[in-house]
């Protein structure tokens, strides 16, 4: 069944304006005529969220390269099933819907004239593959990955807004923790990271943007430590990864603090890891290719000896998902542009005594870059002992 592009949706809520779909999806076209393509079906879920403004769990969208949504003209047709129909008439007002279970399959058979029909191969299994080849009776299917994707790495404005946003909330919940006393002697891994989600939810994230990691004592050596019922105790140094869901967007932090009175071994590593950090940071400015932002931060720590404790790369693309191109590591081949939002993450790991990593999520401007993660990166927290 396809329905008409609705009428009486009522003004969208002001959290869930589209954010120039129609915009995204002619930048695609110039993608698909590049690579010699009439449409593109479109079954990643995220890539439709971002194409389209769908948020729902079933969904596939069909793009015709020769359209130009700018002269109103966009035959784009959005497949989801009935589950939906009511939420893709709000969500995306401005397209027409076919209702059906199998969004991908019905989206090609309903084509009258397909030519070549590239798909999202990165995220299509074999059998869903087979499924598309007999709903496609002419014309031919071809393997087009990562076309969306490359769309995505460039932020636009209203992204960058619920990426800021994402970020706030996440800064709210930490300073909110410290300033109740958060952060004593006693309290588990479980109960820091479940006080951490909880605040977000408050300050208005959907949920926590990945399963929190809050690492106490010899845990923070472990990067992606999940929290147990372990205590804090007086001299661990302590590591909490975590962010905030918002409109789609992820916000993605790290802060390493020690519980009580830092001791000098510790004072000088996160003194280290800090100094890398803001390398890292320094270093990211539109045309320079992510592995030198890599390098600017890892040769400062590989200088003082610990380039063997710094195990992973230095950052990522974050966004509707929350590892997304590009990478930043020492193999990456990105090159940054103005728009791109990326974590800067260097860490050091001891194993047996523990770590330090420190973590920002920042956008790249015209000249440089500027953080979105705004909580202090000091080592000491201001702790209540009478809480
Ligand atoms: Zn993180
Ligand atoms: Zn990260």
């Amino acid at each position: 069944m396809l329905t008409g592009p609705a009428t009486d949706a009522g003004p969208a809520r002001p959290d869930r304006a589209p954010r120039g779909h129609a915009r995204r999806r002619d930048a695609l076209r110039a993608l698909l005529r590049e690579a010699g393509l009439d449409a593109l079906l479109v079954t990643d879920l995220v890539n439709v969220r971002y194409l389209a403004g769908f948020a729902g769990s079933n969904a596939a969208l069909l793009v015709h390269a020769d359209d130009d949504a700018d002269r109103g003209e966009d035959r784009t047709v959005l497949a989801t099933d009935g589950r939906y129909t009511v939420q893709a008439a709000a969500q995306t007002p401005d397209l027409p819907v076919l209702v059906e279970r199998a969004c991908g399959p019905a989206l090609l058979a309903a084509l009258p004239d397909p030519g070549v029909v590239g798909f999202d191969s990165a995220h299509v299994t074999v059998d869903g593959q087979d499924a598309l080849r007999e709903a496609l009776a002419a014309g031919e299917l071809r393997r087009a990955p990562g076309l969306v994707e490359t769309l995505r790495e460039v932020k636009d404005a209203g992204e960058v807004d619920a990426l800021r946003q994402a970020c706030a909330v996440a800064d709210a919940a930490l300073a909110g923790m410290l300033a109740a006393g958060g952060l004593r002697a006693g309290r588990t891994e479980r109960e820091v990271a479940r006080d951490l989600e909880d605040r977000m939810r408050e300050a208005g994230a959907e949920g926590p943007s990945f399963a929190t990691i809050v690492a106490t004592g010899a845990h923070a050596a472990v990067p992606h430590h999940s929290p147990t019922d372990a205590p804090l105790a007086d001299g661990d140094l302590l590591t909490m990864d975590f962010g905030a869901l918002v409109d789609g967007y992820h916000s993605d932090m790290t802060r390493t603090v020690v519980v009580g009175v830092p001791e000098d071994w510790q004072r000088d590593l996160h003194a280290l890891v800090a100094e890398a950090a803001a390398a890292g940071r320094a270093a990211l400015a539109p045309g320079v290719a992510t592995r030198d932002v890599d390098a600017a931060a890892r040769d400062v720590i590989a200088a003082a000896g610990f380039g063997e404790q710094f195990v992973h790369g230095l950052g990522h693309g974050v966004g509707l998902v929350i590892h997304e191109a590009p990478a930043v590591s020492a193999t990456a081949t990105a090159t940054l542009r103005a728009g791109m939002t990326v974590t800067v993450e260097p860490g050091v790991y001891l194993a047996g005594r523990g770590g330090v990593r420190i973590e920002d999520t920042l956008v790249v401007t015209d000249d440089g870059a500027a953080p979105l993660t705004q909580s202090p990166r000091d080592l000491q927290v201001p702790f209540r002992h009478d809480a």
